[in-house]
């Protein structure tokens, strides 16, 4: 046995005395130091003041940068609070319980430690492994504080209402079905059909939801020689055959592309491939950019009327994931975002009489929201690392605010959700839609595809009645 390895022994057993003596401290939380962990790649630290016990864990800045912490358990679930500092910024980190990982978010600090809840973990009876590992870096951990947490209650029910009060019977029909399900099940969902295929073949299941995209049907891209290929008809048929469709929209700008070989025209709905400037075009409302704001969203207009038509209701999901900042329309922050979410609201709802619609928003941070009376579903997007991750801080903070009053679901997804254990983490999303390509089915081992599809929990396109 090397020096290094007695030393890790010796540092195990430290821990494994300072986590009992917390235990015995306080029968409900166990905080254990990040400094009193074993460190990879990362030092300890004393220059920022204010950290708990003799210092903090910094220096993640290579890839498999990390501290692991030792912990003597009871099993169960546990909520799990990080103290941290991130003085530069945003940054995200990387949970590993025993293996299973899950993605998180340090706010900004500044030169000063703050808490943070991040969701539920799971402990085994006896000896834990709590691993940060880098994610983006840059940030510094103080300590990891868990809480045995209390059985999480079903979401309450929700209003009749929505957000239109001129819905047609049958979105009324399918939003009471969601509601219904809601807290019990969850429902599957695919964007794209050939995807859908692909989990029919390995699983024997269809998607309860199939999920489009009307980018091609944006005018700046069918000006460019873009072609949707009947999208929306293909859609049509398989709402016929019986599944929930859900539509989002990558909008290319309406004007200012830039073009160039490094943001080509078909990338125009990120912020760095156009000159549009959102905030600029509200503020001018005779611009001719304004007009042609309005013009595209009367073209998509176009699209949703067919699915109006044939009585097929929509989960609408415009100008999602804006407060990424990466597409234009939340390039200029909070107040044009929801300025342009109402412009659309009220031309599609009250213009173009578009009663089929229900309304998803895709933000998580309380100032995108743009208020009850224009939403109907807080949805989250998430590409985690570990795809049993079930997004379980991201649920306990929107619970907080939407309980009783919005639905909750996983608008996209980064491979297909362990739904089995989301519901046993109490994080109880309405539905979830996987993205395509790596970031979607295939990315899954077959058999695990095959467990989540067939679990009892999840209601496929077969079981969907409304
Ligand atoms: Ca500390």
């Amino acid at each position: 046995m090397g020096e290094t390895m007695r030393f890790v022994l010796i540092g195990v057993v430290l821990v494994i005395l300072v986590a009992s003596l917390s235990i015995a401290a306080s029968s409900k939380s166990i905080r254990i130091e990040a400094e009193s962990g074993e460190q990879i790649g990362t030092q300890v630290s004393t220059n920022i003041s204010g950290f708990s016990g003799t210092g903090y864990v910094t220096g993640f800045d290579k890839a498999d940068d990390k501290v692991v912490m030792k912990v003597q358990a009871k099993a169960g679930l546990y909520e799990v609070r990080i103290r941290y500092s991130a003085s530069n910024g945003e940054k995200g980190f990387e949970l590993a319980v025993n293996g299973a990982k899950s993605s998180g978010m340090f706010a900004k600090t500044g030169a000063e430690f703050a808490a943070v809840y991040v969701g539920k973990v799971e402990l085994q009876q006896g000896l834990n492994k709590i691993a940060i590992e880098k994610g983006w870096g840059w940030y510094d951990v103080d300590y990891v504080e868990l809480t045995p947490a209390i059985a999480s209650k079903k979401p309450q029910k929700l209003p009749e209402t929505l957000a239109d009060h001129k819905a047609t019977p049958r979105t009324h029909a399918l939003m009471s079905y969601l509601a219904g399900q809601y807290g019990s099940k969850t429902l599957s969902g695919q964007f794209d059909q050939s995807e859908c295929e692909y989990i029919r073949e390995v699983t024997g299941k269809t998607p309860a939801i199939l999920g489009g995209d009307f980018m091609d049907y944006t005018p700046s891209r069918i000006a460019r020689g873009a072609n949707p290929n009947g999208l929306v008809e293909k859609l049509i048929k398989s709402a016929k055959a019986g599944q929930i469709i859900t539509m989002c929209w990558h909008w290319n700008s309406p004007s200012g592309l830039l073009d160039t070989p490094a943001n080509p025209w078909y990338s125009g709905f990120y912020t760095k491939a156009t000159k549009f400037d959102i905030k600029t075009v509200l503020d001018n409302l005779n611009s001719d950019d304004y007009k042609m704001l309005i013009s595209d969203i009367d073209a998509i207009a176009v699209q949703l009327k067919k699915f109006a038509d044939a009585d097929i209701p929509v989960l609408w999901r415009p100008l999602h994931e804006a407060e990424g900042g990466w597409f234009w329309w939340g390039a200029k922050g909070p107040e044009s975002y929801i300025k342009l979410w109402k412009i659309m609201f009220d031309r599609l709802t009250n213009h173009h009489g578009l009663h089929n619609l229900i309304w998803v928003h895709n933000c998580v941070k309380q100032e995108w929201y743009p208020g009850d009376a224009y939403v109907d579903v807080v949805g989250v997007d998430a590409y985690p690392a570990d795809t049993s991750d079930p997004l379980s801080g991201n649920w306990d903070d929107l619970i907080k605010r939407f309980d009783g009053k919005k639905l909750l679901a996983i608008t996209e997804f980064g491979g297909v959700p362990d739904v089995a254990k989301m519901h046993r983490f109490g994080a109880r999303w309405a539905f979830f839609v996987s993205w395509t390509g790596n970031m979607g089915p295939k990315k899954m081992d077959k058999e695990m595809l095959s467990k989540i599809y067939k679990a009892p929990l999840v209601v496929n396109q077969g079981d969907v009645k409304y």
